[in-house]
């Protein structure tokens, strides 16, 4: 598995595969034509169907200024290596074609080029399932937090400067007002939702849910945000983890090693299956960001490995199947409630799984998968391409 630096990245919203990954391979493309006098980039399948309302077009200009870009949509083309696909073109002072770079936005920022098979990417963590990471923590008698530090030692400044960009994220997001950009004039509710968590101490679930909005609410109008792990889910670790923390007191050192062991959940799915909506359905964004959620709240509870794995476990299976439908294509309904319902379910996911003696019958390892094939099963409309499910019925009325 990768470091957890290729899970958790800093970036402008409102979409890691739409977004970051595309303004990523935009820079990565631009420096290797510098002499270029413009660029074309050419957006196939899922990231043309919702790059508009994703920004994935402004994105790419933005990056390649003050160089002219032209901006060609293809989202019937779908190829067979990834669903969002873009192909980059320089050209010189006489349009005469320089050289050309396809390249594949796979999820939480990451890029692939074609042809590179997805494990050519550098490991650095010896083991690719939560089986073998828990043998080895039995073992050697480490937490899960630990197994991350023993193979990434460097991890945990990172990690703190990952906690303090989420929770500016989050500050900002509770203090804005207004609707959010976009013809959906969706309102914001965080700071109204924090107001009434104020008027009702105690009640955890308006908490949750308020953290959750604020930084999703700042996602979707663009603010920098941190994949966790991607953007479109990136209200539901800081939501449930900074709830915890105001009313349970958790410290900033306790909060980042629940950051690493979230991470290394993240990082397992992320190798066995999928965080891409575009490949596999929202249950691989708002499904996993719950899933790493969970683990990350039993860990703070004091919960033993086998516990946390058993709530990674939960907030992951009861996500599967979960479509990626987004209205007019932009990252608000459904995602922002849903990453406050999701913040809310990873923390019941937790407790259920430390009212039981840890015994269960379905492997994260197993869910996995299974979330992995249910979402190469979802037709594309289901897919991050805003033609199906409740995209194409609010189209409709
Ligand atoms: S529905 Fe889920 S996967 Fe799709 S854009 Fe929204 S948050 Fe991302």
């Amino acid at each position: 598995m990768e470091s957890l630096r290729e899970l958790y990245k800093v970036g402008n919203g409102p979409s890691s595969s739409h977004t970051m990954g595309p303004a990523r391979a935009a820079k990565v493309f631009m420096n290797r034509y510098k002499e270029a006098a413009s660029f074309e980039a050419i957006l196939y399948g899922s990231l043309a169907a919702t790059g508009e309302g994703h920004l994935t077009d402004y994105i790419i200009i933005k990056t390649m200024e003050p160089k002219p870009v032209k901006i060609t949509w293809k989202p019937e083309d779908f190829r067979p290596f990834h669903p969002n696909a873009m192909k980059f073109i320089a050209y010189d002072e006489n349009e005469k074609e320089l050289g050309s770079w396809t390249v594949y936005s796979i999820g939480g920022g990451s890029i692939i080029e074609e042809g590179q098979a997805r494990d050519e990417v550098p490991t650095i963590y010896p083991h690719s399932s939560m089986n073998e990471v828990l043998e080895v923590c039995r073992k050697n008698n480490w937490t899960l937090s630990d197994y991350v530090y023993q193979y990434e030692p460097d991890i945990k400044e990172y990690l703190g400067e990952i906690l303090k960009i989420m929770r500016e994220t989050l500050m900002n997001g509770l203090v804005a007002e207004g609707t959010l950009p976009g013809k959906l004039n969706y309102p914001r509710r965080a700071k109204n939702f924090y107001e009434q968590a104020k008027a009702n101490k105690g009640e955890l679930s308006i908490l949750i849910y308020s953290y959750a909005l604020a930084v999703s609410e700042q996602n979707a109008c663009g603010d920098v945000v941190v994949t966790a792990p991607t953007c479109g889910a990136s209200g539901v670790i800081p939501g449930v983890l900074f709830a915890l923390q105001e009313e349970e007191g958790y410290t900033d050192e306790q909060l980042i090693d629940a950051l690493a062991v979230a991470g290394l959940v993240g990082n397992l799915i992320k190798t066995n299956a999928s965080i891409s909506g575009a490949e596999v359905g929202c249950q691989g964004e708002v499904g996993s960001a719950c899933s790493m959620a969970a683990a990350a709240v039993a860990f703070l509870k004091g919960a033993s490995n086998l516990h946390c794995e058993y709530a990674a476990e939960i907030g992951l299976e009861h996500h599967l199947g979960m479509t990626c439908d987004p209205v007019y294509g932009y990252v608000q309904v459904p995602c922002i409630e849903r990453n406050a319902v999701a913040a809310k379910r990873a923390y019941d996911a937790a407790k259920y799984a430390m009212l039981t003696d840890g015994y269960h019958t379905i492997t994260l390892d197993q869910v996995m998968q299974t979330m992995k094939e249910t979402g190469l099963d979802l037709m594309a409309k289901y897919r991050e391409t805003a033609q199906g499910g409740l995209a194409k019925h609010f189209a409709e009325c």
